[in-house]
């Protein structure tokens, strides 16, 4: 997914603000970096501010339109200080970065950013499918172009992380025991406390509705009530033995 994202910075004009950007991109796990019509070059400031990300700034292909850097895009998203008069589909910068969390396993995806001093123009803007706005402080909401790449990265990398973790539970969750199983446990738990006279068979006690209450709780997965199980199985062996 992460290698699907283009992040495209539109007539820069500051190479210290290419570096910085690129800086953003790595630690968020993103390395493709299209600049649009650059007003400088990828220079000892870009390297300087890229830190351990230079090759991202060395390596990020320059075209000459915005329309050349996402032609191979699904989904293009404009970022933008302000809201322009403009009415154009709004994401806020959580929901942008779910959407190119989920439609970057399908295709490549771009984050379009503008000029330092202007922004992006009506005209680019409108070859985007959305805008997102980070929300800032109304009275001075224009972030550092790089600081709003890092912003809006970070958002797209938590979204990714979102969608691994409830990939993995959901897997995890097939690996719980059925309920028949648990009951299995259940009586062969009752049967070896029995048989170690920890409780009486005739003197029925709250015991085992405590000790259900505390598996449940603890939601013991497949393989660890085999254990138990291997446990419960281990006592009865023993106490057999020794009669
Ligand atoms: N005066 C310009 C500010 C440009 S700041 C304007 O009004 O657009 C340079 C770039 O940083 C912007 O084009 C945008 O890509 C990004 N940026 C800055 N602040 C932002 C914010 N609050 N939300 C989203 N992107 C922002």
């Amino acid at each position: 997914m992460l290698s699907n994202v283009k992040v495209v910075l539109v007539g820069t004009s500051h190479s210290g603000n290419i570096g910085s950007a690129a800086r953003a991109m790595k630690v968020m796990g993103l390395s493709e970096m299209v600049l649009v019509d650059p007003q400088c070059e990828v220079d000892a400031q870009a390297i300087a501010l890229a830190a351990g990300a230079s090759e991202i700034a060395l390596n990020a292909r320059i075209v000459k339109s915005l329309e050349e850097a996402v032609e191979d895009c699904g989904l293009v998203v404009g970022t933008s200080a302000r809201s322009r008069t403009l009415e154009w589909p709004i994401l806020d910068s959580r929901e942008c970065g779910e959407k190119f969390a989920i439609e970057g396993q399908k295709h490549p995806v771009a984050l379009v950013f503008g000029r330092e001093r202007t922004g992006l123009s009506n005209e680019e803007l409108q070859t985007c499918h959305y805008h997102v706005s980070i929300p800032a402080n109304p009275e001075y909401s224009s972030l550092n172009l790089a600081m709003a790449v890092q912003t809006l990265c970070y958002e797209i990398r938590v979204a990714h992380l979102n969608q691994l973790q409830s990939h993995y539970s959901s897997h995890a969750e097939e690996e719980y025991p059925r309920h028949k199983e648990l009951e299995m446990f259940y009586e062969h738990l009752e049967k070896v406390m029995i048989e170690t006279q920890f409780i009486s068979e005739t003197q029925p006690s709250q015991v085992m509705n405590k000790l259900r209450r505390l598996f449940n709780r603890a939601r013991p997965e497949a393989q660890e009530l085999n254990i138990l199980r291997g446990v419960l199985t281990a006592v009865g062996k023993s106490l057999r033995d020794k009669k």
